[in-house]
């Protein structure tokens, strides 16, 4: 397939699976151009484009648009019959390896699926990666300025991070690119001690592990937070990281503009399903904020 190189559009193949723990599956993947992949920095995400049916060994995508005109790609994409139009998901680049030409992603199988047992009621990412064989292929879209909103370090005094499973990966390259001895305290919610992975950084960071269902928005506000300037970068369940955003801007008085969060999943709606009013809301305040707005 060959592209214009600024049509950030590839094929991805699977070259090796594992655990890296029992709820975390990270795939390495080969393929076009990975060696001459260009990262502007950690949390690079992508979107990911799933075979369907199910069975389907690629997926079957409109061939890039050959003056790189992304809408037109994504409007031809949207044309594709649903029952055939292959699921679109957004995961992060947890690593790249320029000389061997592979980047690995790491899936976390959240939880009700991994309660529910191989062929439960997985999403559709999260059934792929659980039969995920070397020689599977995925498109992958990004990492591009598009959708990314690059992370800025080390220019507050201090560093706070709250994630759950599934942002853990986008958490992880992060501290792996804190400025040596620069201050960080993260929140991280996982099902349980097992699924509490090393976190390699050059800063000084405390990590506070939550399990179950124990709340990451009380553990934020029930914390003596470090005095001084922060940036606080937020990604969880998509009300999770409204209401902390709240607290932070609203109870302790952070500037909105040092605080970014994403919303990595919604309760009981999938990837596919419409954006609800608060989603909405959000994006009108993320569009004001780009545009040097003040916001809500
Ligand atoms: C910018 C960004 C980067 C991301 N990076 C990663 C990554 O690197 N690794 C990763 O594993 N995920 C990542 N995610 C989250 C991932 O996109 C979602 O979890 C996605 O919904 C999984 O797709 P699915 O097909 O398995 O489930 P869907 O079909 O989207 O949803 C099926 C059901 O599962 C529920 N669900 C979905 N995700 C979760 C969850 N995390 N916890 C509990 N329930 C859930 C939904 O509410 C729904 O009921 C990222 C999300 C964003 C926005």
């Amino acid at each position: 397939m060959p592209q214009p190189q600024s049509f950030p559009l590839r094929r991805i193949r699977v070259a090796a699976v594992r655990r890296v723990t029992p709820r975390m599956i990270r795939v390495t993947f080969g393929g076009e151009d990975l060696s001459g992949l260009l990262l502007a920095g950690p949390d690079q995400q992508v979107k990911l484009y799933f075979p369907r049916p199910y069975g389907r060994s690629e997926p079957v995508l409109p061939a890039p648009d050959p003056d790189g005109d992304v809408m037109r790609w994504y409007a031809a994409y949207g044309g594709i019959p649903e029952a055939e139009r292959p699921w679109m998901r957004s995961y992060t680049l947890r690593s790249h390896d320029p000389a061997e030409a592979t980047v690995d992603i790491d899936f976390f199988v959240h939880g009700e699926a991994a309660e529910a047992g191989e062929g439960g009621p997985y999403g559709p990412a999260t059934r792929w990666a659980l039969g995920a064989r070397p020689g599977d292929t995925l498109g992958m879209f990004g990492p591009s300025a598009y959708f990314a909103k690059p992370v800025v370090l080390g220019a507050a005094e201090w560093t706070l991070l709250v994630a759950d499973g599934c942002s853990l990966p986008a958490l992880a390259t992060i501290v792996e690119a804190l400025p040596p001895g620069h201050r960080a305290l993260a929140f991280v919610q996982v099902p349980d001690a097992a699924e509490e992975q090393p976190l390699e950084t050059a800063g000084e960071l405390t990590v506070h592990w939550l399990h179950g269902n124990a709340s990451v928005v009380d553990a934020v506000r029930e914390s003596a937070l470090p005095s001084g300037a922060p940036y606080a970068w937020l990604g969880s369940e998509a009300g999770a990281v409204r209401a902390l955003r709240r607290h932070l801007v609203e109870d302790r008085g952070y500037d909105r503009r040092a605080v970014d969060f994403a919303g990595y999943w919604r309760r009981r709606l999938t990837q596919d399903d419409a954006p609800t009013p608060e989603d909405l809301a959000e994006a009108r305040e993320r569009l004001e904020e780009a545009g040097g707005g003040t916001g809500a």
